[in-house]
């Protein structure tokens, strides 16, 4: 049984859909661009076996994927704009490279974390090995 023919990707235009399932949530894929959804969601029900329920879920997918409603390629457009216009409005502001500021100092704090716990293991270690050979000559 071939699968049947989708509606084209919303995003790419793309043909090649396919549905994929995983962790029980059942989305069909475009395969070009990689978009997915509507993800169906169809709990294993008394009575169904898993593979009953696959097939439930899979058509849910394709039910949810006909079904959509495509936000026009002009709206789209339009939201882009505004994105791009919201974006270059916070680019060179002071606030902007104090929080810039800001990323890098965690970023540091962190590689100083990383470095200071590898150097507590050391001294564990160093001190274990202390008290190892301390007992040894302790032994009698
Ligand atoms: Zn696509």
């Amino acid at each position: 049984m071939s699968a049947p023919e989708l509606k084209p990707c919303p995003f790419c235009e793309g043909r090649d859909i396919r549905w994929t399932s995983d962790k029980g949530i059942t989305v069909n894929k475009c395969l070009n661009c990689h978009a997915q959804g509507p993800v169906a969601r169809w709990d294993l029900h008394h009575g169904s076996s898993a593979a009953e329920t696959m097939h439930m879920r899979r058509d849910e997918a394709q039910r949810l994927w006909e079904t959509r409603a495509d936000i026009p390629a002009a709206r789209i457009a339009e939201l882009e704009a505004e994105v791009k216009r919201l974006l270059d409005a916070i680019a060179d502001t002071p606030e902007r490279s104090r929080i810039e500021e800001l990323e890098h100092q965690a970023d540091r704090d962190t590689d100083r974390i990383h470095d200071l716990s590898d150097e507590v293991e050391r001294l564990r270690e160093a001190n274990a090995e202390l008290r190892a050979a301390l007992n040894k000559d302790a032994t009698p």
